[in-house]
């Protein structure tokens, strides 16, 4: 691999100048490739004519891909006021303390569902009663890139809203805890899925 050093001169085609062009390698933020958030200080090359970024180096990937892990994102919704405190039933049920309880629930489900999709789950669950009600308790959820990437294709596949995907997952979390009856061996494993997610 070709490893390059702050300064450097090279030549490369400049998509901006639409020529070959003298660049310089200067450290700058990069835009990810989502377009969503930028990559900072990155080494890259520089066009020395238009000062636009011509080309990222190879040696630059891991650097971007590390930042990206970490770039958090935010959901908000609100929520009936019963349904959290299913939420919270149910916890109390697994025998689990956790500070942050809706974040857990969603990533889990995230990848349950990315497993083991099927549609009339969602039905019936959107069409419970405990969906519906006043919506006074706000909930917000920290997730990684890749997660809030998969929280929206499961949204799009639903097509429903990031609310209702929420209260989807905390319904079905008191389903499967609370309705559905665990043995102790099914409770130990959800348990430990669970700290894991946390
Ligand atoms: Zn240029």
């Amino acid at each position: 691999m070709k490893i390059y050093k702050e300064g450097e001169k090279s030549r490369a085609l400049c998509s901006h100048c639409k020529e070959v062009v003298p660049t310089t390698f200067k450290v700058r933020d990069v835009p990810f490739s989502s377009g969503k958030g930028q990559a900072k200080d990155i080494l890259v090359a520089i066009c020395d004519s238009c000062d636009k970024l011509v080309s990222v180096p190879q040696q630059s990937a891991p650097r971007i891909r590390e930042q990206r892990k970490k770039l958090v994102r935010s959901i908000e919704a609100r929520v009936p006021k019963h349904l959290y405190d299913m939420l919270l039933v149910s916890y109390d049920e697994m025998g689990i303390d956790s500070s942050d309880k809706v974040a857990p629930i969603v990533r889990y489900y995230i990848n349950e569902y990315k497993m083991n999709f099927r549609k009339s789950d969602f039905a019936k669950i959107i069409n419970s009663e405990h969906i519906k009600g006043k919506a006074s308790e706000r909930v917000s959820i920290k997730l990684s890139e890749s997660l809030f990437v998969e929280f929206n294709k499961l949204k799009e596949k639903m097509g429903i809203s990031t609310t209702d995907l929420i209260k989807t997952f905390m319904l079905r979390f008191y389903d499967d805890i609370i309705e559905k009856k665990q043995t102790a061996r099914q409770m130990d494993k959800l348990k430990s899925i669970f700290i894991v997610a946390s």
